[in-house]
């Protein structure tokens, strides 16, 4: 069982900012903006890379979700970054697909 598994089963408590039927939301441990969400899939789909054509229509939900909620937490007047790290390189740590939802300050262009 993947760590975001065990949050979405409330095994491991998180500060969840959304849910239905297909994603949860939650705050990030670690936050890297002043509002910092991760948009989790319930399916464990390890990363977007493994991702199928089955996949298509969770995917779509998955982002407009990730927009709503930046929506839901006011990013939208001054605008959000949604991130998806896939890899090593692309700096994924943690093997379960998830959207993060950046905002609250300016990002920078080109990421680190
Ligand atoms: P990745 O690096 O895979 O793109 O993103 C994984 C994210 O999960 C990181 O930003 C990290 O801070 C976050 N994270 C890791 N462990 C936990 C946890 O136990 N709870 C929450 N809420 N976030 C976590």
């Amino acid at each position: 069982m993947t760590l975001f598994e065990k949050i979405i089963a409330r095994q491991i408590p998180a500060d969840v900012v959304f849910e239905d039927d297909q994603v949860l939301a939650f705050r990030d441990i670690n936050p890297q903006a002043p509002t910092h969400v991760l948009v989790v899939p319930k399916k464990a789909i390890p990363r977007i890379g493994e991702a199928g054509t089955d996949d298509q229509a969770l995917l779509g939900h998955l982002l407009l979700r990730a927009a709503e909620v930046a929506r839901r937490l006011g990013l939208d007047r001054t605008g959000f970054r949604l991130v998806i790290n896939n890899g090593s390189d692309g700096g994924e740590s943690v093997p379960h697909l998830h959207v993060h939802v950046l905002g609250g300050r300016a990002l920078a262009w080109p990421p680190g």
